[in-house]
């Protein structure tokens, strides 16, 4: 099955699905003949927004007993009122713990001691734990620093392999470490934030280690889109998560190599899926074929930022995009 029939498969099962299990998209799709949508017209269905999601009850598709973790979104400044919540089923945590597995052979080898140092990562259920889950079978173990720790002599005492943080510790180790990296330390892997690309030269020139750029959202369930030794783009988990690019005025789909906004659906979730979902990025696709590591699987280049709305007009902001 190519990955095209894959995701239509899925498409054809999500749309009812959501439609009969959520008050949101049974209001939503209401008027859609779900039975004629496919890939080629999905541009013909409307866009669900982080707004939309301040009734997060309405997008339960699932009794609340199987929910095995909700996470809270960060509110952004000037939102009043209940905070907008995600829900996750175990499998659908269980899908995540596959792409981080799959992910994270480029950084960790069996036995290695792997570190994150990402806010919330160490909560039940959280990054950290869903990490220790799918890197079991190598046997790595998973470390999380507290708040208080000073970063760079924990890592050193705790004889760390690879890194899993955002740009601002990053650039505070790189100050502690100018010329070598920590001892142990082979490999980074960025998420949470947008990495600078010359962050991430100086990084890699100084500490002669690997560094990689993560692209997630907690919408995805935290994974989305990974990348490679080759650096050129992040593989999508594109059977769990479709992307589009669209024109950040207009809404229209935009081809490979423009950039436009990412609008993600979630092809597999149980708990919230969430269709054609503006995440309010700012970044492109790569164009299509095969990458020179052999995966197949669709690339998305750099992220440039994030949309700011406020004030009606949308403007590309540079900074970082918030918790992981
Ligand atoms: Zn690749």
């Amino acid at each position: 099955m190519t990955l095209r029939e894959a995701q239509q498969t899925s498409l054809r099962r999500l749309l009812p699905y959501a439609a009969r299990q959520s008050r949101f998209y049974a209001r939503r799709l209401a008027d859609v003949d779900l039975d004629s949508i496919e890939l080629a017209n999905f541009e013909s269905l409307p866009f669900t927004t982080a707004g939309d999601l301040r009734n997060w009850r309405d997008f339960l598709c699932v009794p609340p007993g199987e929910v095995q973790r909700m996470v809270s979104l960060h509110a952004t400044s000037g939102t009043m009122g209940d905070p907008k919540r995600l829900a996750f089923t175990q499998n659908d945590l269980a899908r995540t713990c596959d792409f981080f597995r799959e992910g994270m052979r480029y950084l960790v080898k069996p036995g290695e001691r792997l570190a994150v140092a990402l806010p919330g990562a160490d909560r039940p259920d959280g990054v950290a734990d869903l990490l220790r889950r799918a890197l079991r079978p190598l046997e790595v173990e998973v470390f999380c620093p507290t708040a208080r720790e000073d970063l760079a002599p924990w890592l050193c005492g705790e004889r760390i392999h690879c890194l899993i943080t955002f740009p601002t510790p990053l650039a505070g180790l790189l100050r502690a470490f100018p010329a070598a990296a920590p001892p142990t330390l082979r490999g980074v892997l960025n998420s949470g934030d947008r990495i600078d690309p010359e962050l991430k030269a100086a990084v890699r020139a100084a500490w002669k280690c690997e560094v990689l750029d993560h692209y997630g959202l907690t919408e995805t369930a935290f994974g989305c889109a990974v990348e490679c030794p080759t650096h050129n783009g992040c593989h999508i988990r594109a059977l769990d998560v479709l992307v589009e690019i669209v024109d950040v005025r207009t809404g229209a789909p935009l081809p490979p190599g423009h950039q436009g906004e990412i609008v993600v659906t979630t092809l597999r979730h149980e708990a919230m899926p969430l269709i054609r979902y503006r995440t309010g990025d700012v970044g492109s696709l790569m164009p299509e074929g095969r990458c020179a590591c052999g995966n197949d699987m669709p690339r998305l280049g750099p992220v440039l930022g994030r949309l700011d709305r406020t004030g009606g007009q949308a403007r590309l902001v540079r900074t970082p995009k918030g918790g992981s």
